[in-house]
């Protein structure tokens, strides 16, 4: 871990940052079709005393706003008397994809498979660049905040690699309802940091183009706690009350007829096999025909639209994998 010593100030952008510190920068990326500046708003917060660097980002999918909250709620509570290291906030890394409400940019180029970007590429890989060069570079871990793609919604959980120790360990200190062992995607900014050997959380949770006060609130929680556990906070942090679950694998169970659904399980909801998830009926509604569990586990993610297609991924199930028990349904609030 890089530590600054007493007294340096961070550059960032071009800006310095002294001990003591916190200062809202501009990141300049490109221009736009007007000829605007183009730019990521970061907010810079440089602890009095020395420790690790963390970032957070938000809305890399430009639909996806709950990390905005997260963000914008960890910028107007910590301040820098409270810190150990450096914290650099970034609420809105999309910043093309915000404005229209939706996840890609708007030649449709997926943000989070365009890392670590360039300054020759497309608008999606200089923003990527600008991310990787300013944010990920200086810092010694990161957590990039997500939401379910539009259509469904997402238990709070945390994916990241568990055969990254510094990973699991880091996951485990923000301690969402359940973390869950996902590979990297190649060009995803997570993949970009273990590139680098700088550990990348994915946080997910909620729905895309809302504010839900669960899904805010244990990211802002999870974030603290994570920063205890590293040592950035100077006060102690008080652990949940939950008990995390791990899983290892996680499954989408699909539609096998097209339909008119109505959902029998929701977020959190412990599975066995053989339970209906959701019952598919024709538009007469005489007909309704049970889709059961192929997997016992918790649902960790389902459709919010109540119609299907046959193939449709409706419920995602996490199955057991190491810690927790799965025979009982989640308490989200227990994790706040
Ligand atoms: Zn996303």
């Amino acid at each position: 871990m890089t530590t600054l010593s007493d007294g340096e100030a961070v550059r960032i952008g071009g800006a310095d940052v002294p001990p003591g510190a916190r200062v809202d920068i501009r990141l300049s990326v490109s221009e736009s079709y007007t000829g605007d500046r183009l730019s990521i708003p970061i907010t810079v917060i440089n602890g009095e005393h020395p420790g690790p660097r963390m970032f957070v980002t938000a809305a890399v999918h430009g639909d996806e706003l709950n990390g905005i909250g997260v963000v914008r709620e960890l910028m107007t509570t910590l301040e820098p008397n409270e810190i150990n290291g450096v914290l650099i906030l970034v609420p809105v890394v999309n910043v093309l994809g915000l404005p229209l409400h939706s996840r890609y940019l708007p030649d449709r180029r997926d943000l989070n498979r365009a890392f670590p970007g360039s300054t020759e590429g497309s608008m999606a890989s200089r923003l990527a660049n600008t991310i990787t060069t300013q944010v990920l570079d200086v810092c010694d871990v990161g957590v990039d905040l997500h939401t379910a793609a539009s259509g469904r919604a997402n238990l709070p959980q945390i994916r990241a690699n568990f055969d990254i120790p510094k990973s699991l360990e880091y996951a485990r200190a923000f301690a969402p309802p359940i973390l869950v062992d996902a590979p990297h995607r190649v060009g995803s900014l997570r993949w970009a940091g273990a590139e680098r050997d700088v550990p990348v959380l994915t946080y997910e949770a909620g729905e895309a183009l809302r504010f839900e006060e669960s899904a805010i609130g244990i990211g802002v929680a999870g974030v603290r706690r994570l920063m205890a556990h590293l040592g950035m906070l100077t006060e102690d942090e008080a652990d949940s009350d939950g008990t995390p679950l791990e899983a290892d694998e996680t499954h989408w169970v699909r539609a096998d007829r097209g339909g008119i659904m109505n959902l029998e399980v929701g977020l959190g909801d412990s599975v066995s096999v053989g339970q209906p998830l959701w019952t598919v009926s024709s538009p007469f509604g005489r007909d309704r025909k049970p889709m059961e569990s192929p997997w016992e586990g918790v649902v960790i993610g389902a459709s919010t639209i109540p119609l299907c297609n046959p193939g449709d991924a409706v419920v995602h199930i996490a199955v057991p994998g190491g810690e927790g028990e799965f025979d009982e349904d989640v308490d989200v609030e227990s994790f706040l």
